[in-house]
């Protein structure tokens, strides 16, 4: 999902507070602002209009809807296989959304190795 940077957004979201509302669900609206460095990768910021605080961090894994539209949280696609070197050694090859790495030493040095081709 990507957000634009200055867009309203009413986010239903689910409530991990330490009290619940009636359905533990919460709507926030606000817009995008931009997320600092140290923010949790699945996470963005809206704006609250409250002086003291003037944003949240909101979580995507807690959204539930944008705008009305249901949301589901898609974790990364992951394929972990392990090869057998040809001196013996087991590589590691993973492949996350779309993009393949392999822990031999020939990956490391030249960002391809046979084990990411097959
Ligand atoms: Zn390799």
């Amino acid at each position: 999902m990507n957000l634009s940077i200055g867009t309203l957004y009413s986010v239903k979201c689910k409530y991990n507070a330490p009290y619940k509302t009636k359905d533990n669900l919460v709507t926030y609206t606000g817009k995008v602002v931009p997320s600092a460095k140290y923010d949790p990768p699945s996470t963005f910021r809206l704006t609250t209009e409250i002086a003291d605080f003037p944003f949240r961090v909101i979580d995507f894994k807690s959204v539930v809807s944008f705008n009305g539209d249901t949301f589901n949280y898609e974790l990364p696609k992951e394929e972990v296989r392990t090869v057998l070197g040809s001196r013996g050694d087991v590589y590691t090859v993973v492949t996350t959304n779309g993009r393949t790495t392999c822990t031999c030493p020939g990956f490391q040095f030249k960002k391809r190795c046979k084990h990411t081709e097959s």
